[in-house]
């Protein structure tokens, strides 16, 4: 029962019973963690629950609406969302935006017993003549945790949870962190469309939730990527390619779904779960023969490899402006002269402490994100500069060839910016060329094709890059015009493994002279793999058998030597 109170100086114009009658037609549901009135001419927030207690002090604890948010924001707030708090929780915004447009609402994070929680504030007026405002605030954390597709968790969400099962857990061999890869998700797209794609994206979470595995928490993290909390016990590896080897039906079409995943044991306290879930993807990527064993676990040589990618990720923003990254220049060779005719542009990151980390290892990330056009960029400069210096003193120089990235090409300043240094200077012309592998090719889109067309048309050389490692497609030859054709080293590693190899190499070679564009082949080692790519006639040769690829200083060496 609830006492009808004077509510003094705070709320002058209502007793509890008319707010009590009025909120249900304002609040349509009732899962608020708090819902308060404020009284702007006051400047008073009065808390709801309060002005329905029967304690007889509740009056008292109201509070100046500014002072709340003061607690607010020391206890709950953190440092990063601080300020956009401050500013959309200010008196003067909430009553402009009411003014304007009726209701206000906005979102932040509280960190509430060491949860990270998402709270939704909303703003009505209570009663415009009165100047009341009736402000709620709700738990929504759960909307911003739940994956739209499976309904299931999301990483957000899997985090907390893990999180919250973890606090306080000292056992150190009783869970394990599966990362779940659907193998052949992309075709299975292809096979029954999005829709259906997503449809087994939802049956996959039910199935594992129903497998031997008894998973304690499931989530979808990403595309086709589950994260996976189970009890070790429940971790039968000979079940395992068992489990993850099922049939999906859909609009009547079966499609027998293969799926492989890494696992992290979940060792020590305070488990890091995003670094967890990171190692057992890592894991998986290294899994060999998927086929047999659809597993793998988080092992210690893994984590060199986890730490060095951890050290490449946060230092490769800076890696360009600190210097670290070089040009190294790799010869190319006319095997029957064993002169230099070309030389090849590769990256390289020199760490602080000496070491050289390889752009397989850094690049992918730049070509994830975009950042790729800034090191393309970097290189075609330092190329263009090294051209230039050497022509300047009447040096020997040959063509230098610059790899370009499918992804420079939705950058919409550097290739005009690479192209535009190039025609800056027209003698640098007949020095530059440019590859582009054909998985690239095939991925261009219009504006794509009208750079290299300029290129093309500018003198600059165009290579195709390791021809036969992919699709290879004789439209890519068909389509585009290039000077030179690289091709893929495995050619050459498979000379005296595979008897079809050399006839391959040969033919491909004989093509290329038929279309008038010169070889390059790629990786000769050894004597005897380039006395037979000079047997095939292969025009020039690129390899280690010549030369690894040399910083600057010991390039202009051997050009020098010319
Ligand atoms: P790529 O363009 O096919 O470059 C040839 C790679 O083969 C180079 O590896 C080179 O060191 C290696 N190689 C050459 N001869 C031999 C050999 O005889 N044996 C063996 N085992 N390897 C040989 P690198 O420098 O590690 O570059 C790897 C790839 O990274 C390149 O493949 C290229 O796709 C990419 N890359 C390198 N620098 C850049 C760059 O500045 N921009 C872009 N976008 N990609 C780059
Ligand atoms: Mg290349
Ligand atoms: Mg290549």
């Amino acid at each position: 029962t609830m006492v009808d109170k004077d509510l003094g100086g705070v709320l002058k114009s209502f007793s509890a019973r008319e707010i009590a009658a009025m909120l249900p037609k304002l609040l349509y549901e009732d899962e608020y963690y708090s819902v308060a009135l404020i009284d702007i001419s006051s400047g008073v927030l009065t808390r709801c629950r309060m002005i329905f207690s029967n304690d007889e002090d509740v009056i008292d604890r109201s509070a100046e609406y500014d002072s709340v948010r003061r607690t607010v924001t020391d206890k709950w707030i953190s440092d990063e969302e601080r300020e956009d708090y401050e500013g959309a929780g200010d008196l003067t915004t909430i009553i402009k935006n009411l003014d304007d447009n009726g209701t206000y609402e906005f979102t932040t994070h509280h960190v509430m017993d060491g949860e990270v929680l998402l709270f939704r504030y909303r703003y009505i007026y209570f009663d415009k003549e009165h100047t009341v405002i009736l402000t709620t605030m709700k738990d929504i954390t759960s909307l911003e945790e739940t994956d739209m597709v499976t309904g299931g968790a999301n990483r957000k969400g899997f985090k907390r949870l893990a999180d919250r099962i973890f606090k306080g857990e000292t056992a150190t061999d009783r869970y394990a962190l599966l990362y779940i890869d659907l193998k052949n998700f992309k075709s299975v797209n292809e096979i029954i469309g999005f829709k259906g794609g997503d449809a087994l994206l939802r049956y996959f979470l039910k199935y594992i939730n129903n497998s031997p595995l008894n998973p304690v928490l499931t989530a979808r993290n990403s595309a086709d990527h589950f994260a996976c909390l189970v009890e070790c016990k429940n971790l039968d590896y000979d079940r395992l390619a068992d489990i993850f080897q099922f049939e999906f039906i859909y609009d009547g079409k079966s499609i027998n779904v293969y799926a492989r995943c890494g696992i992290c044991k979940v060792d020590r306290f305070p488990a890091d779960v995003d670094a967890m879930y990171d190692m057992a993807k890592l894991a998986c990527n290294n899994l060999t023969n998927e086929y047999m064993q659809p597993y793998i676990v988080f092992n210690n040589d893994m984590s060199d490899l986890y730490i060095k990618q951890c050290m490449i990720h946060s230092n490769l923003p800076y890696a360009l402006e600190r210097n670290e990254l070089q040009v190294f220049y790799q010869p190319i060779y006319d095997p029957y002269t064993e002169k230099i005719v070309e030389a090849e542009a590769l990256i390289r990151w020199i760490m602080p402490n000496g070491d050289v980390i390889s752009p397989g290892l850094f690049l992918p990330t730049p070509e994830k994100n975009g950042h790729i056009a800034k090191v393309d960029y970097f290189v075609s400069h330092t190329v263009n500069k090294f051209i230039e210096d050497r022509l300047n003193s009447g040096r020997h120089v040959v063509p230098v060839t610059v790899n370009l990235s499918r992804m420079d090409f939705y950058d919409t300043k550097t290739p005009s910016a690479i192209i535009d240094e190039i025609i800056a200077k027209s003698s640098l012309r007949p020095y530059r060329m440019f590859e582009i592998t054909e998985s690239a090719y095939m991925s261009l889109n219009d504006r794509a094709e009208e750079m290299i067309g300029r290129m093309h048309s500018l003198g600059v050389g165009l290579l195709l890059d390791d021809f036969g490692s992919g699709f290879s497609s004789y439209g890519t030859i068909a389509n585009y015009d290039f000077d030179i054709i690289k091709l893929d080293m495995q050619f050459i590693r498979m000379l005296g493994k595979n008897k079809k190899s050399g006839k391959i190499i040969r033919s491909i070679i004989s093509m290329a002279h038929e279309l008038g564009v010169k070889i390059v082949a790629e990786g000769a080692e050894t004597r005897e793999q380039v006395e037979f790519l000079k047997e095939c006639g292969s025009d020039y040769i690129q390899g280690y058998y010549f030369s690894r690829p040399i910083p600057q200083s010991e390039f202009e060496k051997l050009l020098d030597e010319c």
